[in-house]
């Protein structure tokens, strides 16, 4: 086991990585998850996975980083309570450091940094205290037939172009690590995986086996036995506001959903009703556009300030070119 090398983090909190390394020729893999606390489903995917690959013979080389915050895991809090910054957010677009550089920056500019030494990045992550439909993240158009390898049926084409980044949707803090490390180098995909603070046994087993079915397509197990059909069918596309929506709800109350996670609706069909909980009325919420649901909050964090919400995920057309 080694450490990230970080020199602003405390040594009783550093951050473990396991590393998994062969002399046979084959890629170079880099796996994190625990960027966000409270995501605790994604955390026990990684360490699953370390337990399964010390049965396998590899090709190659993996590294494994489970708990990317280790504050924030043991506080359940996204942030890093230590500076109370999103991990994801935080470091420089390329990785260099600055001398305002917090914890949380120096975190994020060191995985930066490693995540260049790798062929493939995949950053684990779940809906904190909300459900996610699992779903693959990826960031360059030719990497779509690799996002296929890892079995899912859903996949969001995270866009981020020069011109985003000039009209400021991505001020540096705006971009996941994930997304800053892909290059033509390394690929990189981000996996949202099941439910935070919760975790359900039945999501852990997605997730492993989902990373299991890239490693071996990748050609990383030298023994190809774990063998997934991949059925990606459907791709969002996660560039413009009118294809990823946030709904709302208008207060906070007991959400009841109509459609499950996954399902397909139409515009202004009603997704949800929101029951005010002094008043028992109860409210329809529609959705904006034509879609699918890729993440619902069932209860309200009240102390966040955050209320009821669901995301909603349009089909984009070059989505017929992947199946
Ligand atoms: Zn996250």
């Amino acid at each position: 086991m080694n450490f990230l090398k970080t020199s602003k983090l405390k040594s009783d909190k550093r951050i473990q990585a396991w590393d998994f390394v062969n002399s046979i020729e084959g890629p170079s893999i880099l796996i994190t998850a625990g960027v966000h606390g409270g995501e605790n489903t994604p955390v026990e995917v990684a360490l699953k996975v370390i337990e399964c690959l010390k049965k396998y013979k590899i090709k190659g080389n993996v590294t494994i980083i489970p708990i990317v915050n280790p504050d924030g895991y043991l506080k359940g809090t996204r942030l890093n309570p230590v500076d109370k910054k999103n991990i994801n957010a935080s470091g420089n677009v390329n990785g260099k450091s600055s001398s305002e550089d917090t914890v949380s920056d120096d975190i994020a500019n060191e995985l930066l940094k490693i995540s260049q030494k790798y062929d493939y990045v995949i950053d684990l992550h779940s809906g904190s205290i909300n459900r996610y439909l699992p779903h693959v993240y990826f960031c360059s158009l030719e990497h779509k037939e690799l996002a296929r390898y890892f079995g899912l049926n859903f996949a969001i084409y995270h866009r981020t172009t020069n011109n985003h980044i000039q009209a400021g949707y991505s001020h540096r803090n705006n971009i996941p690590i994930f997304v800053r490390a892909c290059n033509t180098k390394t690929t990189t995909f981000g996996l949202e995986l099941g439910a935070g603070h919760v975790v359900y046994k039945e999501d852990v087993e997605i997730g492993v086996r989902c990373i299991f079915s890239f490693l071996n397509k990748v050609g990383l197990l030298s023994v190809n036995k774990i063998l997934r059909k991949t059925s990606l069918r459907q791709v969002f596309e996660k560039a413009r506001d009118d294809i990823m929506t946030v709904i709302r709800a208008p207060y906070a109350g007991v959400i009841h959903y109509t459609k499950n996670l996954g399902e397909l609706f139409h515009s202004d069909e009603v997704i949800a009703y929101i029951i005010d909980s002094a008043t028992f009325q109860r409210k329809p919420i529609y959705s904006p556009i034509d879609g699918r649901i890729v993440l619902q909050r069932i209860q309200s964090n009240l102390s966040a300030e955050e209320i009821n919400c669901a995301v909603v995920a349009r089909l984009i057309p070059c989505d017929n070119k992947l199946t």
